[in-house]
């Protein structure tokens, strides 16, 4: 298959769905009133300066064209300024936890990015909203679905934009798949099997394994991977789940999933399999259609992805950073009403699907039925 450029890719996008978006949403990101068409870069406020942050945002963020790196939020003062000198970061623009609020009257942040263990998500983009401030939440979106729902309806009182930190949701081979899925290229999709894993090297003093900081194992770290590949690999949410839990290392894994299989139903009787793992690498999407199948492998890493299809040809694309890519298109969604391709109803339907899945084994990998209509599809 030829390559296709991601501008292309975007002249293209933009015609079918971006269009309808734009005029519908524009009204809403002036209300908003921050950064609305003015055509300046946005700045954005990194909260947590761990590994994502360090090793990909904050280089994604030196390369972006709508937004760029204007400060930091750090609970460890030896980092401000290492980053402050990295960066070019003004001292205003360096926040604590405790002060962090004062963000508010900063106005050259306009978009607050929460790369923070899971338990701290809810409390740091409520407190970002109420700030005034955009905000992107890292996934998986919070502890459980009730702090996805006070996170978007925070967002909402403040009129700020909500995004999920979906990097794959605005690179070209997700759209892609979306595409071939909407046009039905190879028919009626019938079977999914998605996998989203990695090996867990020994660290017992990593929040991961800690359930209080992390919510969960590998279904919350990686399995939203698996789980965003099974929906947007059929286009369907699905209607039930049934789940089991697997364990080689329970002296390792104490409090989280290590790893975990589940079977979806969709609707029309599309069969989905998704495994997850802190224990195995793995990391590929299959789709088994009427008229022929397609596959990514690798399907969930920060890329270059790659894929085949049933009739012989590659599914291609140049390389870009999928961060960088997933922050403009906020940025967009904010400055010109782009469609918001990683919303926060996304974030919170793979919250009440995660949660199902544990129900399901709790009680014995009994199917449990899911009620999410066209929740968080985009
Ligand atoms: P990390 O362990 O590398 O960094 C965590 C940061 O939080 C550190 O700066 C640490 O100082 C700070 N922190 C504050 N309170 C803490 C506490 N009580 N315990 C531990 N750390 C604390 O983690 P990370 O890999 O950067 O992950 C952060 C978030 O980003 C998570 O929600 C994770 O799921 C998400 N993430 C997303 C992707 C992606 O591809 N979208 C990739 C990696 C991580």
């Amino acid at each position: 298959m030829k390559k296709i450029s991601r501008r292309k890719f975007n002249q293209s996008f933009l015609k079918g769905v971006g269009i309808a978006s734009v005029a519908t949403t524009l009204p809403a990101a002036c209300a908003a009133g921050i950064g609305a068409t003015d055509g300046k870069k946005l700045g954005v406020a990194l909260v947590g300066l761990g590994g994502y942050s360090a090793g990909q945002l904050a280089p994604a963020l030196q390369d972006t064209n709508h937004c760029y790196l204007a400060g930091i939020v750090t609970g460890t003062p030896e980092k401000e300024k290492i980053w402050a000198d990295k960066y070019n970061i003004p001292k205003e623009n360096i926040y604590n936890y405790e002060n962090f609020d004062t963000i508010v009257k900063n106005n050259s942040i306009d978009i607050v990015y929460v790369v923070l263990p899971n338990s701290m998500h809810a409390d740091f983009c409520i407190r970002a909203a109420r700030a005034g401030k955009h905000v992107i939440c890292e996934k998986p979106m919070a502890m459980n679905v009730e702090e996805c729902d006070a996170i978007i309806a925070a967002c909402k009182k403040a009129k700020v934009k909500l995004g999920m930190g979906y990097r794959l949701q605005s690179e070209p081979y997700t759209q892609e798949v979306k595409r071939m899925v909407r046009e039905k290229t190879f028919g009626d999709i019938r079977y999914i099997t998605a996998e989203a894993g990695y090996f867990s090297a020994s660290n017992p003093n990593q929040w991961r394994l800690n359930k209080a900081l992390s919510g969960g194992g590998a279904l919350v770290n990686m399995g939203v991977y698996a789980i965003q590949s099974a929906i947007y690999g059929t286009g369907e949410n699905p209607v039930s789940v049934s789940a089991q839990e697997f364990s080689t290392r329970p002296e390792y894994f104490k409090e989280t999933d290590e790893s975990i299989a589940a079977q979806f139903e969709f609707p029309r009787g599309i069969v989905g399999n998704i495994f997850t793992s802190h224990n195995v690498n793995v990391n590929s999407m299959y789709v088994g259609a009427s008229k022929g199948w397609f596959e990514l492998r690798p399907a969930n890493s920060y890329g270059p992805l790659s894929g085949r299809r049933s009739d012989g040809t590659e599914i291609k694309f140049s390389h870009e950073s999928q961060q960088k890519l997933q922050m403009d298109d906020f940025a967009q969604h904010i400055k010109e009403g782009t469609v918001n391709r990683a919303p926060g109803e996304m974030g919170k339907r793979d919250m009440i699907i995660v949660e199902a899945i544990y129900r399901s084994i709790r009680e014995g990998g009994k199917k449990i039925p899911l009620d999410l209509g066209r929740m968080g599809i985009v």
